[in-house]
């Protein structure tokens, strides 16, 4: 019987969580929900030099937000814990003695200042293989002696080929001559990420490793570790690379990639999620809509694809469009509140503000552009936009409306059809298109010359607000 799956996300708390680590936290958790397994969070702070105050934080906030619930980790405990990698020094440090005492690890003395000049030569030498650090015995007995630091490296065999099917990239060969010989264990003690991550790997029995593309090289050392170490590797799945449109590298400076500037914009977390679940992967299908639990039942690891996932921000935006489409309009009125309030705009029922959600959310990609695309629904119009007025205001517009608006203020029932049908009888009655008492209405009770439907609009506004404003604009325009 296969081992149960584990799979961990390990995020090195050196920031924010980036949105690439968000797509690799969600392809873990899928494969964990999919396959009834564990999904751990394990935070990898062993280097002190990229320690970030609070970063650990933000990260746990960001998936907290996403909605990533792991099943062990830092703060939820588990049996295979601590989660903290700072925490766990003492077994990294016994790996490395056992690896020093089977001859697989050495103990390098070279300073700081030698490794420069071996790289600068080794670069200029323009040797395919790896750099040779190793000092001769001798050497490094009298360095030991005379009490210099150190550090472990892996001794890499030469000329093997190191081999391994990624689930993603399929067969991948690797020769160990071009492979380093790795530090293990820092002078001050602490491990290297390669050492941690595959002594933690095993030790919380993780079964599959699914990470991003960058971590692609570092595999062999991580397999002769594991050989040496005598433990069973996990099986490996390398995703993607995360590109900008124009192919290069995602980053920072063409446009932000910590998830919590996402947040931040307003952004949804389930239109995050959906997008980001499709940079490497697709149904095979058309649909394009998916909730986190549909996503476990349609996600596989074997429709992951090889090729960089280009980061389309338009297409996020779109989701985000789709997600405010899908929200049932009383929530919309909920995410509407604050950004009324901020403008003093506080004094509205949620019914009110559901058909206004119910008439905007078409047209918006974010809640907060409701009010500023259509502030006409919370404040009188105080000004009329020039070019509206240009265009739609006739001298005889004043004297239309005042017809329409007399037939308006008998109606028994202040509801779109008959509005509209009230506006097309006086239209004829005026002898004129209905154009010439659309454009000059929608104008008077909103100011501008653009928006929902007419007839829905005056029928969520009301009929005494539309009244007065009717009136309002004829006595401002003439
Ligand atoms: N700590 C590594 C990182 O920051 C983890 C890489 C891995 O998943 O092995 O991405």
């Amino acid at each position: 019987m296969d081992a149960p799956v584990r799979v961990r996300f390990a995020p090195s708390p050196t920031g924010y969580l980036h949105v690439g680590g968000l797509r690799t936290a969600l392809y873990n958790y899928l494969f964990a929900r999919k396959h009834g397994g564990t999904f751990v969070l394990r935070i990898e702070d062993t280097d002190q030099s990229r320690y970030v105050e609070g970063a650990e934080e933000s990260l746990l906030r960001s998936l907290r937000w996403a909605g990533l619930q792991y099943d062990e980790g830092p703060d939820v405990g588990g049996k295979y814990g601590p989660y903290r990698q700072s925490e766990r020094l003492a077994l990294y440090q016994e790996a490395a003695e056992e690896l020093l005492r089977a001859g697989h690890a050495y103990r390098c003395y070279r300073t700081p200042e030698e490794l420069e000049q071996l790289r600068e030569e080794h670069q200029k030498s323009k040797n395919p293989n790896r750099l040779d650090v190793r000092l001769p015995r001798e050497e490094s007995e009298r360095r030991a002696a005379s009490g210099m630091p150190s550090v472990v490296r892996l001794l890499v065999p030469d000329g093997e080929t190191i081999a391994f099917e990624d689930l993603v990239r399929g067969p991948v060969a690797i020769s160990s001559d071009i492979v380093d010989d790795q530090i293990l264990l820092k002078s001050d003690g602490f491990p290297t990420y390669h050492l941690a991550n595959v002594v933690d790997d095993h030790a919380m029995q993780i079964s599959h490793v699914i990470r991003g593309e960058e971590w692609l090289p570092s595999v062999p050392k991580h397999l002769l570790l594991y050989r040496y170490l005598g433990f069973e590797p996990p099986r490996l799945a390398h995703l993607p690379l995360l590109l900008n449109s124009d192919r290069s590298k995602l980053s920072k400076r063409q446009g932000d990639v910590a998830v919590e500037d996402y947040r931040d914009k307003s952004f949804y977390p389930e239109a995050l999620l959906n997008f980001v679940a499709f940079l490497g992967w697709n149904p095979g299908d058309d649909r394009e809509i998916f909730s986190r639990d549909e996503l476990v039942e349609a996600w596989s690891l074997e429709r992951v694809n090889k090729s960089g996932a280009i980061f389309n921000l338009d297409k996020l935006a779109w989701f985000n469009q789709q997600y405010v489409r899908m929200r049932p309009d009383a929530e919309l009125a909920e995410e509407l509140r604050p950004h009324l309030a901020a403008r003093n705009w506080d004094h509205f029922d949620t019914a009110y503000l559901a058909q206004v959600a119910q008439l905007m959310k078409e047209r918006v990609t974010f809640v907060y552009e409701i009010p500023e695309l259509a502030p006409y629904f919370f404040t009188e119009p105080t000004e009329y936009d020039a070019d509206a007025v240009k265009k739609r205001w006739k001298p005889e517009s004043g004297e239309r409306l005042k017809v329409l608006s007399g037939a308006y203020s008998s109606l028994a029932e202040w509801h779109a059809d008959e509005l509209e049908s009230t506006l097309q009888k006086t239209a004829e009655t005026l002898a004129v298109g209905a154009g010439q008492l659309i454009h000059p209405t929608r104008l008077a009770v909103s100011g501008v010359g653009v928006g929902p439907s007419l007839y829905h609009l005056l029928e969520v506004l009301g009929r005494e607000r539309c009244l007065v404003r009717i009136e309002r604009a004829i006595e401002s325009l003439g």
